[in-house]
């Protein structure tokens, strides 16, 4: 006999990222019933520089998979590199206050992803891959979520109490709110990524790259492995295209960034790219998060910061952390709809709070390093005070967890349904 699908649950979770995976782990801890949707398989690569920082680590070990991350990642980052043209300014990293994890590491978002979503399973969430989010209906407390098995004509209704929003910020939900997205102009970021065997670039290093048209960063992670990952504006790209008609985008950029920066040249001569480069855009920088529509949001679904301080990796998981401290508050029933619209009020304010001064000051220093006298500025500066570079990290928010980590409430059962919407499908 076929087993019967689980399809009323606490909460719905669209997307297996760092986000998405962290916040379905400590709801499932504390008993709800969680789906967490992710229309990828995994293991896959991702556009990411994949460093990091030393403020998630307390969380990643709180979450469960400390061990393995501490395992597989790659050297301690103490040192940051600002290169731009034929120069490079050092300078050292910010140390967190932990005893255990003083500096952050890199690993690979085909390995951190799947370690936070097998640990999601482990937890008893109910993980529905590959599978489409189509439609999310309804209202605060009574949600339908129709969700399509890939490659199924056939879809399943999901009812739940909560929707969790973590779905990235690249595509559009079935349920966006007009706006939200970028307009397509000459300043929109792509981005891209690849990875590269036997670079001589210093473990331990990051390297910032100022690029006329972009900015980009390097680092070693797991494996010995170097993560390149930039963004380019759309103009700087099709005019880098026209140059090399019929070449593919990545090689283009990367021809492009071993022209432009002489660190990258050094770090990859000698170097094997390791699988081709992806490629991903245009960016969706800002602050999406609100209380205006009933869908909770965190990730870069929340807000996005321009990733050259890469903190990304910290606001997807920092903020998962924070909407489940407030989800689950001093009781670990779930919450009703009134209450839950005090909650996103609550949750978008601390968000904010939290996390703004890093959008901005990331804005700050992406447009500084993608203009010619701006990258100018950058490095008069930091040549002069390199203390600057490590207080920017330690402002952008490398040493400081932005958020409490939710206590494991009371369990109930694990993996029941709520008492509100509990069904099965015949
Ligand atoms: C060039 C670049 C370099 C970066 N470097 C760093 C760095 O070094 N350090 C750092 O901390 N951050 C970095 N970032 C930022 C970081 O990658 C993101 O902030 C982070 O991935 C956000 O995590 P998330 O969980 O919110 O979303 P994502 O990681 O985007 O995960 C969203 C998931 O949702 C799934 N999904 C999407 N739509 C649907 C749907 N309709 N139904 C079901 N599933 C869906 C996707 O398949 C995906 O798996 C970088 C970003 C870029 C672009």
């Amino acid at each position: 006999m076929s087993e019967v699908p689980l399809t009323a649950f606490d909460a719905v979770v669209v997307g297996a990222g760092p986000a998405g995976s962290a916040a379905a782990i400590q709801l499932a801890r504390a008993g709800w019933s969680v789906a967490l949707i992710e229309r990828q398989r995994f293991p896959r690569r991702k556009v990411c520089g994949e460093c990091i920082a030393a403020s998630n680590l307390p969380l990643l070990h709180a979450l469960g998979i400390g061990a393995a991350f501490d395992a597989a990642a790659g050297p301690a980052l103490q040192q940051v590199r600002l290169l731009a043209g034929d120069d490079a300014i050092a300078a050292e990293l910010p140390a967190a206050a932990h005893e255990r994890h003083r500096w952050g590491r890199a690993l690979g978002r085909e390995t951190l992803d799947v370690m936070l979503l097998e640990q999601a399973r482990a937890e008893g969430v109910t993980v529905l891959q590959p599978c489409v989010l189509q439609a999310i209906q309804g209202t605060r407390g009574r949600w339908h979520c129709d969700v399509r098995p890939l490659g199924s004509v056939a879809s399943l209704r999901l009812r739940s109490a909560l929707v969790i929003d973590a779905h990235g910020s690249w595509d559009a939900l079935p349920f966006e709110r007009p706006g939200r997205r970028v307009g397509h102009g000459a300043s929109d970021l792509f981005a891209f990524k690849a990875n590269f065997s036997g670079s001589s670039l210093p473990a331990g290093d990051i390297a910032v790259l100022a690029l006329d048209g972009g900015y980009g960063g390097m680092v070693v992670a797991d494996a010995g492995m170097a993560t390149l990952a930039c963004c380019i504006r759309r103009d700087r790209l099709a005019r880098l295209r026209s140059e090399m008609p019929g070449v593919r985008a990545g090689d283009v950029v990367e021809a492009f960034l071993r022209r432009a920066c002489a660190g990258v040249r050094q770090a990859l001569d000698g170097a094997a790219r390791e699988g081709p480069w992806l490629a991903s855009g245009p960016l969706a920088t800002g602050v999406r998060v609100d209380a205006s529509d009933g869908i909770f949001r965190i990730g870069n679904a929340a807000g996005e910061a321009h990733p050259i301080l890469g903190e990304g990796l910290s606001m997807a998981l920092q903020s998962a952390a924070l909407l489940c401290s407030h989800l689950l508050g001093a009781t670990a029933s779930v919450p009703d709809a009134a209450a839950q619209a005090g909650m996103q009020r609550r949750y978008a304010a601390a968000w904010r709070q939290a996390f703004a001064p890093r959008l901005r000051l990331a804005a700050v220093f992406a447009h500084l390093a993608m203009r010619p006298g701006g990258t100018a500025l950058l490095m008069a500066l930091a040549r002069r005070w390199p203390g600057l570079l490590t207080q920017g990290a330690r402002l952008g928010g490398k040493v400081r967890f932005a958020a409490p980590i939710a206590p494991p409430a009371a369990p109930r059962a694990p993996g029941r349904a709520s008492a509100g919407a509990a069904s099965r499908t015949p």
